[in-house]
C-alpha cells in the first residue's frame, strides 16, 4: 500500500485495499500483460493509485489514467464560450477507442459530485452531454458491446457524502458512505473475491430460470404503474459476471444485484411511476410518471425536473424507447440499506428498473455476432443516451407471459415469487 495516498481518516484504508483488489481480480480479472485505461475524478485519487498498484501486481501492461476534476468541470460552464458547449475532446474518445480496439481494458472510478451541474444552465448541460456521447459513441459500442473487460466502482468523495448524509458532519458522512460502499460492494467480508463468487453464482440461477422460461412479456402492476413490456426477440437474460468478446469473464458493475435484459423497443404498452428520485447529470427528476404506447413515450410528467426530463426524451428518437429492463429484489442488500446514493450505479442495485436509450447487444443470444440491424430487427433499441430509473418497490407484482398469453409469477410484493 502506498504510503504517500492522501486517504481521508474517515475511510478504512484496508477495505479501500480490499475494493482497489477487488476491481481488479473479480471487476476486471485484468489479464496479464493487458494495458488498461481508467479514468477517475481528482478526489478519487487514493482509490486509482491503489488499483494500478493491484494492477500492475496482477501483471498489467500499461496503465493509464485519464482525471477529472469538478472545479474545472465547473470553470468550463461558468466561463467557456457558448460554441465550446457543442463541442467534445473527438482525439480523447478516438483515442480510447484506439485503446479498446487494441484489447485494453476499461475501469472507470466514480466519485464526483452528483448535484455539481445543479446550477448551471440546463441547456448547455444538455448540449454538452450530447456532443460528448456522439465523441464517445465509438469507444462506448467496444464497452456496451463486450468487445473487452470493463467495471466501475465508486469512491466515497466528500461532496458526494454530504449530498447522501446531510445532517451529519463531513468527516462521519465520509465515513458512512465509505462503510456503504464497502458493504455493497462485498468488501467488508473476510474472503471478499470468495463471496462475490458465491453471489455470482446466485445471480446466474436467475438469469438460467427466466432464459428457461423465455418470456414474451413481463406485466408490472402496483401504485400508478400498469406496464406491458415485450421483450426482444431472442432476448438473454444477464447477470453478475460476463464473458468479453476477448475471452475475460468480468463483473461490470461493483456493486451489482440486477438480472437484466433488452426489452422490444415497438412493444411497451401502459403506465409507469417511478419510485426513486433519478439524479441525471446534477438534476433531480422526482416523481415520474410516463405513458407508452407502441414502444414510444407519448407522455411524460415530473414533480421535478420536469424540463431536464422532456430535454433528454428529445436527445434522439430511441431516448423515448426502452432499452433495458431489470430485475431486483426489494430486500437486496443496498435496498436495504434505505439510503439514496444519488448515483445509478447503487440505486440501480436497489429496485427494479428500466433504462431509457441505447440497448446491450450482449443481452441477445449470439448477441457478439449480430449486426447492428438484425439487433434492430429484433427489436433491440437505439440511442446516445442509456438512463436507468427505479420502478421497483415493496408493493410491485411481476409476472411473465408467455407466446400462449399463460401467466407465471415472477415476482410478488417486490420479491421473487
Ligand atoms: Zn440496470
Ligand atoms: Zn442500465
Amino acid at each position: 500500500m502506498s504510503t504517500n495516498s492522501p486517504i481521508s481518516p474517515a475511510i478504512d484504508p484496508v477495505k479501500l485495499d480490499k475494493l482497489a483488489e477487488v476491481a481488479i481480480r473479480v471487476g476486471l480479472q485484468l489479464a496479464p500483460g493487458q494495458d488498461l485505461v481508467m479514468t477517475s475524478s481528482m478526489a478519487a485519487l487514493p482509490l486509482a493509485r491503489l488499483i494500478t498498484e493491484h494492477a500492475y501486481k496482477a501483471g498489467a501492461g500499461l496503465v493509464t489514467c485519464l482525471f477529472s476534476d469538478d472545479e474545472m468541470t465547473l470553470a468550463r460552464f461558468r466561463y467557456g464560450s457558448d460554441d465550446s458547449f457543442d463541442r467534445a475532446a473527438d482525439w480523447l474518445y478516438e483515442g480510447q477507442a484506439k485503446a479498446f480496439a487494441n484489447g485494453a481494458a476499461r475501469l472507470a472510478v466514480r466519485g464526483e459530485n452528483p448535484m455539481l451541474l445543479a446550477g448551471e444552465d440546463p441547456a448547455k448541460v444538455s448540449r454538452a452531454n450530447k456532443a460528448n456521447s456522439l465523441a464517445y459513441r465509438p469507444a462506448l459500442e467496444k464497452i456496451t458491446g463486450f468487445d473487452i473487460n470493463w467495471t466501475i466502482v465508486a469512491y466515497p468523495d466528500a461532496a458526494w457524502a454530504k449530498l447522501v448524509f446531510p445532517n451529519d458532519p463531513d468527516e462521519l458522512a465520509v465515513k458512512k458512505l465509505a462503510d456503504a460502499i464497502f458493504a455493497a460492494s462485498r468488501v467488508d467480508v473476510a474472503d471478499p473475491v470468495a463471496n462475490w463468487q458465491a453471489h455470482n453464482a446466485a445471480l446466474k440461477s436467475r438469469t438460467t430460470w427466466l432464459n428457461e422460461k423465455n418470456f414474451q412479456s413481463l406485466h408490472f402492476t402496483g401504485p400508478g404503474t400498469d406496464l406491458r413490456i415485450g421483450l426482444a426477440d431472442g432476448h438473454e437474460w444477464k447477470g453478475g459476471a460476463s464473458l468479453a468478446k476477448n475471452g475475460v469473464t468480468c463483473n461490470p458493475n461493483i456493486p451489482t444485484e440486477e438480472v437484466f435484459t433488452t426489452p422490444h423497443a415497438h412493444r411497451v404498452e401502459g403506465r409507469v411511476s417511478s419510485t426513486k428520485p433519478l439524479s441525471y447529470q446534477g438534476t433531480l427528476i422526482d416523481n415520474i410518471e410516463v405513458r407508452f404506447e407502441g414502444g414510444r413515450i407519448v407522455e411524460a410528467n415530473a414533480s421535478k425536473g420536469e424540463a431536464v426530463l422532456q430535454k433528454v426524451l428529445d436527445t434522439d428518437e430511441g431516448a423515448r424507447r426502452l432499452g433495458e429492463v431489470a430485475l431486483v429484489p426489494h430486500s437486496s442488500p443496498i435496498s436495504k440499506s434505505g439510503l439514496l446514493f444519488y448515483n445509478t450505479l447503487f440505486d440501480e442495485n436497489a429496485a427494479c428498473h428500466i433504462a431509457l436509450g441505447q440497448c446491450y447487444s450482449d443481452c441477445f443470444v449470439n448477441g457478439a455476432s449480430l449486426t447492428p440491424e438484425q439487433i434492430a430487427a429484433q427489436g433491440g433499441n437505439k440511442s446516445l443516451i442509456h438512463i436507468d430509473w427505479m420502478i421497483g418497490s415493496g408493493q410491485i407484482d411481476i409476472d411473465g407471459l408467455d407466446a400462449s398469453g399463460a401467466r407465471t409469477p415472477v415476482m410478488r410484493k417486490g420479491e421473487w415469487a
